[in-house]
């Protein structure tokens, strides 16, 4: 063999050593692709609320550092069977003025901005309900929810060079399933919503932070795209992380609607990427009625959870796990004072899933 071949052998090699960790990390992500495929769908009873799918932290370009038009996010959200939308931007001079209404979703469009030392605020166009964005300041005393889980904040925890060129691999195969590498649910988040439970109602909220602004972008001096290759494309970020409303059945569903029942707390938080979360229910049961997320009940109450696959129920009593158990529902008695809430995991995940929940309930409280 000649100098030249051996030379050549080895940068072949080398190359080939190269792909070895990415073609490792695609591997475990069609590991969790056949693992999520195999769940399969449970029959349960019919929840006793209407269900109601949305996402709360949208931005667009009005507000800035992001390239998304509000009929592109309208578009992707319907794609994602949302029927609500809390579009929030950063305030800039009229930078709502191109507001579009569509009949089959319901769009609030309002704020994300800094307010004095209580931190980013996610509030409504009039700014007379808040939920504070998650991050570890002292949680605003007017804020109605917190962000228990931040896709953009995850992203940033989760961001290496290992993980941006594997990007371009997971194109390859599962590019819907690369969330998993930029998902870190960080306990701070659950811990200072916790502590602020301890005191006071506060709903979790789940935040996509969405801005369609990561990627490769191939555009004239004009603004024009040509070419774009996005990490975050709104019909992504939006199956990521979703916020539930819960409503009474025949109860419409408006702006107004949906606001009250997230300001109540009849909300929960999900995962849509690990499976849909249709079906999911938890509640309360007191005087043979059931009583919705967010609702205070008296000690002896029944607690219902059950989800539409085979599940780890996770029931959180004051912070600590009380109760676990895998199947399809959990039921228990709210003995004690304080708050109840469910974390659903799902039973035997691989790797990249491990520790990670599917849907994060909202708390009935016992008083
Ligand atoms: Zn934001």
């Amino acid at each position: 063999m000649t100098r030249r071949k051996r030379l050549l052998l080895f940068v072949l090699l080398l190359l080939l050593l190269f792909q070895l960790p990415f073609v490792l990390s695609l591997y475990r992500t069609a590991r969790l692709h056949r693992y999520l495929a195999s769940l399969p769908l449970v029959d349960i009873p019919k929840p006793p609320f209407q269900d109601i799918r949305g996402g709360i932290h949208i931005h667009s370009a009005a507000g800035g550092h992001s390239l998304g038009t509000y009929p592109e996010i309208i578009e992707a959200a319907k794609k994602c069977g949302y029927r609500y939308l809390f579009i929030t931007e950063h305030p800039k001079p009229h930078s709502l003025f191109q507001q579009v209404i569509d009949p089959d979703i319901v769009t609030i469009y309002g704020w994300d901005e800094r307010q004095g030392g209580a931190g980013e605020m996610l509030c409504t166009g009039d700014r007379a309900i808040c939920f504070q964005s998650g991050d570890d300041r002292p949680v605003a005393a007017h804020a109605k929810g917190l962000e228990i889980f931040n896709l953009h904040q995850s992203a940033i925890l989760k961001d290496s060079w290992f993980n941006r060129v594997s990007f371009f691999y997971h194109r390859l195969l599962h590019p819907e399933l690369y969330f998993f590498k930029l998902w870190a649910v960080d306990p701070s988040y659950l811990r200072t919503w916790d502590q602020e439970l301890r005191n006071r109602h506060l709903t979790g909220i789940g935040g996509s932070d969405a801005h369609q602004n990561i990627g490769l972008v191939l555009q004239t001096t004009a603004g024009k795209r040509l070419w774009a290759l996005m990490a975050d494309p709104y019909p992504e970020s939006l199956t990521a992380v979703t916020t539930h409303v819960i409503l009474r059945y025949g109860e419409a569903v408006t702006s107004d609607s949906i606001l009250a029942s997230l300001v109540a707390g009849s909300a929960y938080v999900a995962f849509e990427k690990i499976a849909d979360p249709n079906g999911f229910s938890f509640h309360a049961i007191e005087e043979g009625q059931p009583r919705p997320m967010g609702s205070t009940v008296r000690p002896g109450a029944g607690l219902v959870a059950q989800a539409p696959r085979r599940a780890v129920f996770h029931l959180i009593h004051n912070g600590k796990v009380r109760q676990m158990e895998t199947g399809t529902r959990l039921v228990a008695k709210a003995m004690e004072p304080g708050f109840y809430r469910v974390e659903v995991h799902l039973p035997d995940p691989p790797g990249d899933l491990e520790g990670k929940p599917w849907i994060i309930s909202n708390p009935v409280y016992v008083k």
